[in-house]
């Protein structure tokens, strides 16, 4: 597996790393148990504590030039890099005040004794992530897990390795000891053997279903407790009293930030019939209007995609998704320019028998359904593979209430397209995965809730 640096704008290769050895492996499986084994008894929190300060203070001093990094590994804008290196370290604060709440012993109540609930590490977590947040995706896992005591090995994206490099740097420049975040360059068949390690207890991974079925299999086949963060198919759904100005406003952060490549990006809008001719002139004017061109020139707005065979796979779904009928309503011509640029592209008409009905379009491609009753809508938007986030637009919030509640989700978002924050737990149902990350019940995922009982 060959970990590269080629940057989507220039197309040239950065950097070029060795894949780690088994040696390196077997390094970074001792480091993060011994660690494991001093905080396993609940010591060390307050220095693993003034550890995440230190790390939110050296990602807010060095916020550009990180972000500088990541944008140079899969293309983002420099300004969405920027707002991600901000988030990473919002995580921090977050965190650090929660960590005493959230890992505190639990009472609980028993007429026959006395018992509690110890918050302990459970072990090494192999954390297996993407490239399209090469930050966050890491940070979101690693702080509160760092905090809990467990250490973590991580095995990146192969296309965005500098930035997990720099990322596990940092980690070990703001005080971490060696082996509590091991950034390795490893294959498939060395995540399987990591996972398989006894010293390894559970495993995370953020990716698309086919790379989370495979990881997820090897989790099971060695008894690893796991929580998979995988795709989706997140409908916006529009009801009919929707204001049409403040939509427009919402769908280029909804469908074009980090140039559609977001696992919760608004992919299929479900839109009524009274304002579906709108809607549509309104979509087109918004993506007509994108500038396409350097992702470190902050005047451009829509970034490259982050690879040749990611923008490959893009233009093969949408070829597909017409050749069984659908409409482009706009978009889907080549661009003239060197980078993985993809034109912005508005799709009609897919039917249920179109192959792409039911598949996840990584991109800046917008999919547009209309819809005659509420009813018809929301089937519409349940009838996914995926049940990861979505989004209700409309005047009346308690009306957009009782929908959101009706769909089969993980997350839902009324009248704002998708977010992330420290304090909201994210993740998906159905095949979006399973478990979630952030907020308290990110933080619990691998913590081993080991009651105490005592007889009176
Ligand atoms: P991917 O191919 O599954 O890759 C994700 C990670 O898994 C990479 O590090 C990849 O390594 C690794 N991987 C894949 N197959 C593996 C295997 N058999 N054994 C070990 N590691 C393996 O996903 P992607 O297409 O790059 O990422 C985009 C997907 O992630 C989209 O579907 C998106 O919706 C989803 N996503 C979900 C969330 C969420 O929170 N739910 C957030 C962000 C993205 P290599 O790079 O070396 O192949």
């Amino acid at each position: 597996m060959a970990y590269k640096t080629v940057n989507p704008y220039t197309n040239e290769v950065e950097h070029e790393y060795e894949q780690s050895s088994n040696q390196e492996v077997e390094q970074a499986l001792a480091n993060g148990y011994r660690l494991y084994q001093q905080w396993r008894a609940g010591d060390g929190l307050a220095e693993r504590k003034a550890i995440i300060t230190k790390l939110g203070q050296l990602l807010r001093e060095r916020r550009t030039e990180l972000a500088e990094v990541m944008t140079r590994d899969m293309g983002k804008l420099i300004g969405e890099a920027e707002g991600e290196v901000d988030l990473c370290a919002s995580f921090c604060d977050y965190y650090v005040e929660k960590a005493d709440e959230f890992l505190a012993p639990e009472p609980i109540y028993t007429p026959s004794g006395n018992a509690y609930v110890l918050k302990q590490a459970s072990g090494i977590i192999m954390a297996v992530e993407p490239w399209n947040f090469p930050f966050y995706q890491i940070a979101r896992v690693f702080i509160p897990n760092f905090l809990v005591g467990n250490p973590m090995i991580l095995k990146d994206a192969s296309n965005c390795p500098t930035s997990a490099k720099v990322f596990a740097d940092l980690v070990s420049e703001a005080g971490a000891p060696d082996g509590s975040l091991t950034n390795l360059f490893v294959s498939y068949d060395q995540v399987g053997d990591i996972i398989a390690d006894k010293r390894v207890q559970g495993v995370c991974l953020t990716g698309s279903e086919r790379g989370g079925q495979s990881v997820a299999t090897e989790a099971a086949r060695n008894l690893k407790k796991n929580t998979m963060e995988l795709g989706g198919n997140d409908a916006f759904l529009v009801m009919p009293d929707a204001d049409i100005d403040k939509l427009e406003e919402v769908i280029p952060s909804a469908r074009l930030y980090n140039a559609g490549q977001v696992c919760t990006s608004s992919k299929r809008f479900i839109v009524p019939d009274n304002l579906y001719d709108e809607f549509l002139a309104r979509a087109k004017k918004v993506f007509a209007n994108v500038k396409m061109g350097d992702p470190l020139d902050r005047s451009t707005t829509l970034a490259p995609m982050n690879s040749k065979r990611a923008k490959e796979k893009l233009q093969k779904q949408v070829d597909t998704a017409i050749e069984n009928g659908a409409t482009v309503y706009y978009g889907n011509e080549p661009v003239d320019l060197p980078g993985q640029f993809f034109m912005p592209t508005i799709l009609t008409d897919i039917t249920k028998d179109n192959p792409i009905f039911d598949q996840e379009l990584f991109g800046p491609v917008m999919v547009v359904y209309k819809y005659h009753n509420l009813d018809e809508a929301i089937e519409l938007a349940n009838d996914s593979s995926y049940g990861l986030g979505n989004t209700i637009f409309g005047e009346d919030v308690k009306k957009a209430r009782e929908v959101a509640a009706k769909i089969e989700a993980g997350m839902s978002w009324i009248n704002a397209g998708w977010a992330s924050l420290p304090e909201l737990p994210f993740g998906g149902v159905k095949h979006s995965g399973y478990g979630r990350e952030l907020a308290k019940q990110g933080m619990m995922s691998f913590v081993n809730e080991h009651l105490v009982y005592e007889a009176e």
